[in-house]
């Protein structure tokens, strides 16, 4: 153990790039676009450092260009699993005992190959993979991660380790901030890249190994996030990378007694479903299992007659349509005034006829395909049932022809409570119910309690009084919420992020509180003149 303390300055957000046409950064992201568009990747499991072919292989395309297969992945084998929990138990040995600025420098070093030589490859694998734009890979696999990595490194060193009880002069009493006693269970979602590596990385950086399984959605990024980790320093078996079928997989892993704790970020469904098979074991377990989870949204937009046209226009549409409404924030309810509606309705429709979308090679698209033939079929079962239960006012076309494109679609529901109005389509669909002005607090009353989840939502007014009034109405409605800007779009260190109702355990990615779950302080007390005698004064001689 080094003589030192340890001090990093504290972290800036990574810039963003504009990957504006003609510049050096476009030109290399494109190369590296067109090199992997020719490629396939064989992807392994990867237990112990090693990486496993198990012959079990899915294959994964494009999901805007089903003629591009992209990676054929190995499924973990329940011989392949049961590797990884050995391969979890004996790293834990060294890395539990590790320090803390070894740690440190393994994300810290992760962050800086992919904010240098490992950027490219991040992108363009999340816009081939996921189907992002460049400036949607690059705000999430790249500097989301990067922030991740970065902020979260300082919050260990800065906020967490040093942290520390009071000692009177003749005692010393101190935190060992443990990580836990097993392995850590990460299940992570398809839609952001960042968050895949957050929800391994976090309780890594906090001394715990990790069983990573990974989106069968997302599996190409997931892979070079895997071997960028590698790259930077991650010793073997701390995470160890699970490709393979959910129910499977999680039903052995939650059947080991060392299981000590669940990463979760993805739909309500399936957190709820894990939740419950935690509890039915919980007596098996040598700890309380620490259960985070980040899941679905009903995010919303609700305007007062104030508001300024402009600026709502582009928060629907960005907040919306970016990513083809496949973020957890995304808005998908809106509540706008009568006396604004006409004039909002045909701007907002004005600018929906201009988006484009297609192939995310392409730098003029705004959007592209959404994830996979169910996602298809789930949004446009929703838009196809609104044409009779409902009025759809723009979009509605999809085509899956050569992607699953479902084109930005708009729907004013005259009943608040219609199906689009309370439920998470997860998809480019904006539903709209047109509110009496008079009627202001009925309407904010209707907003907090149409839908059971409460992860982002935001408030349009321009005077500032009443987005007062607003923001207390619907004070327990969101998690994440913006005054005049898009529910979107949180940036780490600035808005930290998480839901709750049934959008989560609200334990806020990327913040000093999320990585809190992961230890378990052990106090300790070191007295230095310990007393002589049992018997205490008022007993007399
Ligand atoms: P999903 O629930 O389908 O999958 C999430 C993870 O759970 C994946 O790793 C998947 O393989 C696994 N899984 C699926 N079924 C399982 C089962 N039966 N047993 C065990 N594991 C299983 O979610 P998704 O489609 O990848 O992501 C979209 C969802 O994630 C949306 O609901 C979105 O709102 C949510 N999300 C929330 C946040 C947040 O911060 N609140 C962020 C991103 C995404």
């Amino acid at each position: 153990m080094p003589n030192t303390v340890f001090r990093r300055t504290e972290p800036q957000n990574e810039p963003i790039r504009s990957y504006a046409p003609g510049t050096a950064e476009t030109a290399s992201l494109q190369a590296r676009l067109a090199a992997m568009a020719s490629e396939t990747v064989e992807i392994p499991c990867i237990v112990g450092g090693q990486e496993i072919l198990t012959g079990e292989v899915r294959s994964w395309t494009a999901p805007h260009d089903h003629s591009l297969e992209l990676c054929r992945w190995h499924a973990a084998t329940p011989e392949v699993v049961e590797s990884a929990l050995a391969s979890s138990k004996e790293a834990w040995q060294t890395w539990s005992e590790t320090d803390p600025h070894v740690r440190v420098a393994v994300f810290e070093k992760a962050a800086a190959l992919l904010a240098g030589p490992w950027r490219d490859t991040l992108n363009a694998s999340t816009m081939l993979g996921q189907s992002k734009t460049c400036f949607q890979a690059e705000i999430d696999a790249a500097c989301e991660l990067i922030d991740f990595w970065r902020f979260n490194a300082w919050f260990a060193l800065h906020r967490i380790y040093p942290e520390q009880p009071g000692s009177p002069p003749e005692m010393w009493n101190h935190v060992d901030h443990r990580p836990l006693e097993g392995f850590v269970y990460a299940a992570t979602p398809f839609n952001f890249t960042s968050i895949a590596a957050n929800l391994s990385s976090a309780p890594a950086l906090m001394g715990n190994t990790v069983i990573w399984k990974p989106s069968e959605s997302s599996m190409l990024s997931n892979y070079y996030l895997m071997k960028l980790m590698e790259e930077a320093g991650l010793p073997p078996g701390v995470i160890n990378f699970l490709p393979g079928e959910p129910a499977g997989i999680t039903e052995q892993l939650l059947g080991s007694r060392e299981f000590a704790g669940l990463h979760f970020t993805g739909s309500t469904a399936v957190f709820r479903y894990l939740w419950k098979q935690i509890a039915e074991r919980l007596g098996d377990y040598r700890s309380y299992p620490r259960i985070v989870g980040e899941t679905g949204g009903k995010d919303f937009i609700f305007a007062h007659e104030s508001a300024d046209l402009e600026t709502l226009v582009v928060a629907a549409l960005r907040g919306a349509f970016e990513f083809q409404g496949q973020k957890c924030s995304a808005a998908s309810r809106m509540y706008v005034p009568n006396t604004i509606w006409p004039a909002f309705r045909d701007r907002l429709i004005a600018e929906m006829e201009q988006i484009r979308m297609g192939d995310p090679a392409d730098w003029s698209q705004f959007m592209a395909a959404v994830i996979h033939e169910g996602a298809y079929d789930r949004i446009t079962g929703y838009v196809e049932r609104a044409k009779m239960g409902a009025r759809v006012l723009a979009g509605g076309k999809p085509s899956k022809e050569r992607g699953w494109f479902v084109d930005p679609t708009l729907i004013e529901c005259e009943d608040p409570q219609y199906e689009t109005m309370r439920e998470e389509l997860f998809g480019p669909v904006l539903s709209v119910h047109v509110y009496d002005a008079n009627k202001l607090d009925d309407a904010l009353a209707l907003c907090d309690a149409t839908s059971p989840y409460a992860l982002t939502g935001a408030v349009f007014a321009r005077d500032r009084t009443v987005s007062e009034h607003m923001a207390r109405a619907l004070r327990h409605a969101a998690g994440n919420f913006y005054i005049n800007d898009k529910p979107t779009g949180a940036v780490v260190h600035q808005q930290p992020f998480g839901g709750a109702r049934a959008s989560g355990t609200d334990d806020k990615a990327g913040a000093p509180q999320n990585l809190m779950r992961w230890v378990a302080p052990r106090s300790v007390k070191e007295t230095y003149v310990p007393p002589r005698t049992w018997r205490y004064p008022h007993m007399g001689a």
